[in-house]
Parts: C-alpha cells; sequence; structure tokens
C-alpha cells in the first residue's frame, strides 16, 4: 500500500476514534474515557505530547537547569509530568502558555510539586481571571462525571505577565516569547528556540484539523482575518526554523514553513468558499450544512470545530463585507 494509501486509512480510524469518543463523552453524561498522550521527541532535549483524538498538545524542554513547560491542560498535564519524571530528574522551573484557553493554560497545578513560574501575557491574565476562572470554577462544582478531573486541581494564575514580547535565557537557550496578537484567542503567544530550531505555536497552526473557533466560557473571539494577517507576519520572518509545532494534531518534523502555509491557504480558501455561499443568499444554518471541504482539507478531523468556524466565517464577513 502506498505511504498515502495508509495515511488516508490511519486518518479516517483517527477520525472515526475521535467521533466515537466525542459521541461517548457528549450523548450521556458519562466520564469520558482517559486519553493517553504520545510522547514525540521533536529536537534533542525537546518533547511534545500528542494528544490522540485531536485536543491541546503540550511541549517541554529539558536542560541542564530544570525543565519549561509549553502549555498545560488541566486533563492531561498529569501525564506530561509523568512524562517529563520518566525523562529528566530536572525539576519544571517555567510554564509559558500560548493562550488563555482551558486547553492550554488550565493545568499548571499539576506542576506544584516543582513550584515552577508561570509566566503568561497580561490579557492571557485577565482572560484567566474573567472568563475562565468563571468555566473552571463551574465545572469544579459540577457533579456532571465528564468533569470530575476539575474537582481535585485549583486553577492557578500566573506569577509574571508581559506585554508585546519577552526573552527568557535558561539553561544555555534563547527562550523568545512573541505575543502575536488576536487570532485564536485575545492573545496568541508563540516560542521561538533558535538553538532547537523550533517554533511553538498554540493554536495559531493547527495540523490535519479544523482550527478552533477561541471559545472560552461559550465566547467566541477567535478572528480569522488577523489569523491571516499573523501567520503572514510569522512567514515573512523567515526565520531558520525546522518545525513548527501545532496547537493540535501531529507535528510535521521538518516541514518548517509549508506548515504555515498550509494553515495560511486554508483561512484564504475557506473564507472565499464561505463569501461565495453568502453572495448565492445562503444563510449561515444552510451554509454549515452544505459546505464541502475543498479537497486539500477534506481530511481534516473536528467536524465541531468546522462548523463553528463556519460561523465565525460567515458572521466575521458578514460584520466587515469585504476582507482586505
Ligand atoms: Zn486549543
Amino acid at each position: 500500500m502506498s505511504p498515502n494509501g495508509a495515511q488516508a486509512i490511519c486518518r479516517k480510524i483517527i477520525s472515526f476514534v475521535a467521533m466515537t469518543v466525542f459521541a461517548m463523552g457528549v450523548s450521556r453524561g458519562a466520564e469520558p474515557p482517559p486519553v493517553q498522550m504520545t510522547l514525540r521527541k521533536i529536537a534533542d532535549n525537546v518533547y511534545m505530547m500528542q494528544h490522540p483524538t485531536g485536543s491541546s498538545n503540550a511541549c517541554f524542554v529539558v536542560t541542564p537547569d530544570g525543565v519549561l513547560v509549553f502549555d498545560a491542560d488541566v486533563r492531561t498535564a498529569d501525564q506530561v509530568m509523568a512524562a517529563i519524571r520518566r525523562t529528566t530528574d530536572k525539576k519544571v522551573r517555567y510554564v509559558i502558555s500560548s493562550h488563555a484557553s482551558g486547553d492550554h493554560a488550565t493545568g499548571v497545578w499539576h506542576y506544584r510539586e516543582d513550584k515552577p513560574t508561570f509566566i503568561a501575557t497580561r490579557k492571557q491574565m485577565r482572560d484567566l481571571y474573567m472568563q475562565e476562572k468563571v468555566e473552571f470554577d463551574e465545572r469544579k462544582a459540577s457533579k456532571d462525571p465528564r468533569f470530575s478531573v476539575y474537582r481535585i486541581p485549583e486553577l492557578v494564575t500566573p506569577d509574571i505577565a508581559f506585554e508585546g514580547a519577552m526573552t527568557l535565557q535558561f539553561g544555555g537557550l534563547t527562550f523568545q516569547l512573541t505575543e502575536e496578537g488576536n487570532a485564536h484567542s485575545t492573545s496568541d503567544v508563540t516560542l521561538y528556540i533558535p538553538q532547537k530550531r523550533l517554533m511553538m505555536m498554540g493554536d495559531l497552526l493547527d495540523t490535519e484539523i479544523h482550527p478552533g473557533p477561541g471559545e472560552s466560557a461559550q465566547v467566541f473571539f477567535s478572528n480569522a482575518r488577523n489569523w491571516i494577517a499573523i501567520l503572514d507576519r510569522i512567514i515573512e520572518r523567515r526565520l531558520p526554523v525546522d518545525t513548527y509545532v501545532p496547537g493540535h494534531g501531529p507535528v510535521h518534523l521538518g516541514r518548517g514553513v509549508a506548515d504555515l502555509e498550509e494553515q495560511r491557504r486554508y483561512f484564504v480558501t475557506m473564507r472565499d468558499e464561505v463569501s461565495k455561499m453568502m453572495a448565492a443568499g445562503r444563510t449561515v444554518e444552510q451554509i454549515q450544512a452544505e459546505f464541502r471541504v475543498p479537497a486539500e482539507f477534506a481530511h481534516y478531523i473536528g467536524p465541531a470545530r468546522l462548523k463553528a468556524f463556519l460561523g465565525l466565517f460567515y458572521h466575521q464577513l458578514a460584520e466587515r463585507g469585504y476582507w482586505p
């Protein structure tokens, strides 16, 4: 079988498992089955923990002075911590969040034994207090077995909040944090590690899955137009990066800027398809029901994310009337 054929079957299986898990998780209020994160080495002493059904990934970097963690979901950070303990005897010194959504910024509690410094942006800090904490506390108080994982942990808020950019020299490496702006969330942060030729993208980059519409406590705040502009700016930096690490989906080692270009193409193509349907008089509900995903992205998983994002495209196109 050709590698492409095998990949296609693999994707179908992943897609089926994802839909089954989703259906099981939401249908009868049952406790969701435990997921098993997969450890992937992405460079020397740099690892990504990949979520099996397309929820958030997390990364960690091991240095002689300790460990830096990028993104922490309360539902899976215990597995990341266990992987760190299996990999090194160094303590977790820093945790950085790509943005303030629950699947990236709620799991710092799991690192409490090591007392790391939690770094985020000022906008992320505000969103954590104003939105995430509300949702986190609701889930914590809930008797719904789907939220049982929230019962013991506390939402840890950042120790240090920055605006714009921040450089951290730690363990012989340079960690360059850039607040890229409002695309997936109100404040999306990338982490560039020049010595490793890596950039961690958070949810600015999702691979083989439809992007998330940036929901927190039922507020949707993604901005598809800015997303294109921000991807343009990152591509234009022409950084010596081998791998851009996605917030959701599998990491494509060595694919470089082609991953960012594919993500950018996704937004432009999907926007144009939604525009055409709007021009033909289709309502948002009709678009969500009738939309045919263009061939290049037909293998992407996450139908619920697609539906939400079509709504986002529709409303943002309607609001502006045009796109530059
Ligand atoms: Zn996410």
